[in-house]
């Protein structure tokens, strides 16, 4: 395919999932001053198109909107829900090329990454299509004989999603698809650098006969966006994707309606290879968790540790495999897109072994690079690279690189490689890691639960853990238990534990 940013526009303009405006309450909306903003494919500079450039108001309306919907929403069975996330999840499907196409041209990643993104989205929604049936509540065993407990897991309400650029789309399915499998609607704001991808979801959830103000999407003023949403007492959640410094500044601003956060922040994963790993199983996993997206998600391996019987042989094999990725932009077959920073280890003794320097393709991208000989004390160790760079520690022993991998505020992703299954298990609990791979790079699914210790985050997403942040737990307590008449009484007062109880 061709590099041409309008052509491929012209041809995506004729599948309707261009979208160019925010969606209010199921109608697409201009800004109400009518501003808009460009949206630039990274690779070429070039302009896509023009989106509004939304702000206060508009996020009024849109939680206005979302509020409204919610009572049949979340009054729908669950089986009904579970319907229309299932038919979401067909189109996005069968959509999934275009999809790709849309993302490869406002993120810049390889077409086939785009596609594989759209795959991986997708997931979410087919699993919380299955997940929305199985909301148990929970029956407690009584205290005294009069007395009976249960709990009924309930829709939180109307929820705040904010979400980065480098995944345009299974950032926001990830979210979404829980919250509506809950029963609760949302109010989207996506990145500004990429929401036509999340606008096109949104136009097929609209085809997927999910009914209008269910989803909502604005974008243009980040931080007034943001306010809005804080400042509603009608939002009770807001699961964010992003910086550590912004989700700080959402968790200070939920104080003020006492709402729940979700948050996914930065990390610095580190990559332990033991001496005895296998090297091949290392150099792979070591390449999957670095280069992923090229380097630009917060899982990606930030510091690669290598124990120092095996470093020379890891470094050479290592620098080989990084020299021969392919790079250059998204359309064309085979690439990776980079982008980065490496000076300041350099300046303090550190080697480059491969890459080091801005490509000759200019604009955005980066070589793939690998640094020797870096130290804790660099900025490359503690800060989050964001880019293709992997800088490579020296270590002796285990407890020293536990020591190294802990030595950090972050604490989302984390990798060892070794063939010794007693020190898989002995390194992989002792690392404040919310997720481990073990001789494995690639650690998202959507059926296991994703989300960082310490700073990198509170709550999890994907898998059943994923359904909580979006519930509240409704505790019933039934008080004298001594007759059918006062049970009848209670149950003519509370329509939803006569359901439950007819089960
Ligand atoms: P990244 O570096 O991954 O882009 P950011 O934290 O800057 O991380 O952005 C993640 C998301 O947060 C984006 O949708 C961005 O527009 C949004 N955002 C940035 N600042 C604010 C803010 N003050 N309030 C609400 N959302 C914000």
């Amino acid at each position: 395919m061709g590099s041409d940013t309008k052509a491929i526009s012209v041809k995506l303009n004729g599948s309707g999932l261009i979208r160019s405006h925010g969606l209010i309450g199921g109608k697409w909306t201009e800004a109400y001053d009518a501003k808009t903003f460009e949206v630039l494919n990274p690779a070429t500079g070039e302009v896509i198109t023009t989106v509004p450039f939304m702000a206060g108001r508009e996020t009024n309306d849109a939680i206005a909107s979302a509020q409204e919907a919610f009572p049949s929403w979340s009054k729908l069975t669950a089986t009904e829900r579970s319907k229309r996330l299932r038919k979401w999840y067909d189109l996005l499907i069968s959509h999934k090329e275009e999809l790709g196409q849309i993302i490869t041209l406002e993120q810049g990643k390889p077409l086939k990454e785009g596609i594989g993104e759209v795959a991986y989205a997708a997931n979410f929604i087919e699993f919380y299509a299955e997940e929305a049936k199985r909301v148990y509540g929970d029956i407690i065993p009584t205290t005294s004989p009069d007395r009976r407990f249960f709990v009924l897991k309930q829709p939180i309400g109307v929820v705040g999603l904010i979400t980065p650029w480098n995944f345009p789309i299974a950032m926001i399915t990830r979210k979404v698809a829980p919250a509506l499998a809950c029963g609760c609607t949302v109010v989207i704001k996506p990145s500004e650098l990429t929401p036509l991808t999340a606008l096109a979801a949104a136009e097929l959830s609209i085809q997927a006969g999910i009914p209008p103000g269910v989803v909502n999407v604005v974008m243009g003023d980040a931080p007034a966006i943001g306010e809005a949403l804080l400042a509603s007492s009608q939002v009770k959640t807001i699961s964010f994707t992003g910086s550590t410094a912004v989700g700080k500044k959402l968790m200070a601003g939920a104080a003020a309606t006492v709402k729940k956060v979700s948050l996914e922040l930065g990390g610095n994963a580190p990559c332990i290879v033991f001496d005895d790993a296998d090297i091949e199983v290392a150099v792979k996993g070591t390449l999957a968790a670095k280069f992923r997206n090229t380097g630009q998600t917060c899982i990606c391996a930030n510091r690669v540790l290598v124990q120092e019987g095996i470093y020379d042989k890891f470094a050479d094999a290592f620098s080989k495999a990084v020299k021969s990725l392919k790079m250059g932009n998204g359309f064309e077959e085979g690439v990776v897109l980079v982008e980065t920073l490496v000076q300041d280890a350099v300046s303090k003794g550190a080697k480059i072994l491969a890459g080091g320097n801005r490509h000759s393709l200019g604009f955005t991208f980066y070589e793939p690079t690998v640094i020797a000989d870096v130290k804790n004390e660099m900025r490359i160790s503690s800060e989050e690279v964001f880019g293709p760079v992997a800088p490579l520690l020296k270590f002796k022993t285990e407890e020293e690189a536990i020591h190294i991998a802990n030595d950090t505020n972050a604490g989302l992703a984390s990798y060892i490689f070794t063939t010794n299954v007693q020190r898989s298990w002995r390194v992989a609990e002792a690392l404040e890691y919310g997720i481990v791979g073990v001789n494995e790079g690639l650690v998202s699914t959507e059926v296991t639960p994703h989300g960082g210790m310490k700073q990198s985050g509170l709550g999890r997403e994907g898998s059943k853990y994923g359904m909580e942040e979006y519930l509240e737990h409704h505790p019933h307590i039934l008080g004298k238990w001594d007759g059918a008449l006062r049970m009848m009484v209670y149950l003519g007062f509370c329509g939803n534990v006569v359901k439950y109880i007819s089960i």
